[in-house]
């Protein structure tokens, strides 16, 4: 069951984004699963200084492709942003998510159904932390990101 969803995340990453997820220094970033993480996926950079995605098959087994697609963007997001690499914003957890949004609408990658979903999968994830909007407020905030 688990490489089953590696498979469908590695298409779907494949197919769209990873291929094209570089960083601001040009380095492509690397997509490893990781069951340890606390967190559907997270922006990372190797002890050797390559940028990298760790995603956790368990949490994404249960979200809707089209979400899987979003936190995949999410976190290419904060390497494009150079969050990663130092550029600490206060609102970093929402400008990732305003350019992912904005980058799968823009290259019509999604249905406004599916957009639907993506914020139905965001509305239950809960609660927010330090950094994240709570779950309510972050789907309703990525429409704004489309305005
Ligand atoms: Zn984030």
């Amino acid at each position: 069951m688990r490489y089953f969803f590696i498979t469908v995340f590695m298409l779907v990453a494949c197919s769209s984004a990873s291929a094209q997820c570089v960083d601001p220094r040009g380095i492509p970033v690397a997509e490893i699963a990781n069951y340890q993480i606390n967190d559907i996926a997270q922006a990372s950079l190797l002890p050797n200084g390559a940028p990298v995605i760790f995603f956790n098959p368990n949490v994404l087994a249960n979200t809707s492709p089209s979400t899987r697609l979003f936190f995949q963007m999410h976190e290419c997001a904060h390497h494009v942003l150079g969050h990663t690499l130092g550029r600490m914003v206060l609102n970093m957890e929402q400008e990732a998510d305003c350019l992912a949004i904005r980058t799968i609408v823009s290259r019509r990658m999604i249905s406004n159904q599916q957009f639907q979903m993506i914020q139905a999968d965001l509305y239950r994830f809960g609660r927010g932390d330090w950094s994240h909007l709570p779950g309510p407020q972050r789907a309703i905030n990525l429409q704004a990101c489309l305005q």
